[in-house]
């Protein structure tokens, strides 16, 4: 180990996805829970808003580094959203209390179809490959379902490691678990915790997906990165 090419890559939103992600998982549920409870979907989403560890990233929290901790204060702050959003207290705990096996149902979760060929054409080059990611203590549970796993050298997931990117202590620990690499990048959707943060940390990165104006670094698809990253190499005309 050490040395070497290290890619960073965020999960959700840049490697995989689950439809409706987690307002879409909390819908399902009240649709089961409570049919014709009327609720929209941005009305769900909203209440949802500000609850999750990673909207508190300048936080650590070791304290939920185990999953049952970890899901029993999601289930708690789920079910007080639902009941400021007006459900009955007795179906708002219900329906909370479903949210972790339909969530991590790994049934639930996709590959980008550019996931698999970009990360394996980008091994032949010489790129190792880990995950780092703000997500649930089953992440390498759908890593492993949906056929990532032989591609990872490691997985670093806040939910174990008790640190939110774009904590610099998240980025810190994932050099770390890939033996501190000589070229290191972040690969991700979201401009705040994978973009900003990397650049914090003093790692480069390329914003992948949805465009921000404030990024000068994107690719709209993953197939777009192999070029990116060897014209980051290629010697300079002048110099
Ligand atoms: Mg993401």
């Amino acid at each position: 180990m050490g040395g070497g090419r290290v890619l960073l890559w965020d999960f959700d939103g840049t490697l995989g996805q689950r439809p409706g992600r987690w307002s879409g998982t909390v819908m399902e549920l009240l649709d089961r829970v409570c049919p014709g409870h009327g609720y929209r979907g941005e009305q769900v989403s909203a209440a949802l808003t500000g609850i999750y560890p990673w909207h508190r990233a300048d936080q650590a929290h070791p304290q939920l580094s185990e999953p049952h901790a970890w899901w029993q204060r999601m289930t708690e702050v789920i079910g007080e959203a639902l009941v400021r959003l007006g459900l009955p207290p007795t179906d708002a705990a219900t329906a909370a209390g479903l949210v972790r096996a339909q969530y991590t149902d790994p049934e639930h979760w996709s590959l980008y179809d550019d996931t698999l060929p970009v990360l394996e054409e980008l091994s032949s080059l010489g790129w190792r490959h880990a995950v780092l990611s703000n997500h649930v203590p089953e992440l390498p549970i759908l890593i492993r379902f949906l056929g990532l796993a032989p591609h990872l050298e490691a997985v670093v997931n806040s939910a174990v490691t008790g640190y939110e990117k774009p904590h610099p202590e998240a980025f810190r620990i994932a050099l770390a678990a890939t033996g501190d690499p000589e070229q290191v990048w972040m690969i991700g959707d979201n401009p705040t915790a994978d973009i900003a943060g990397a650049h914090a940390a003093g790692i480069r990165a390329i914003l992948v997906r949805t465009p921000d104006p404030g990024v000068p670094r994107h690719a709209p698809d993953l197939t777009a990165l192999p070029a990116l990253l060897a014209a980051e190499y290629e010697p300079h005309a002048r110099r």
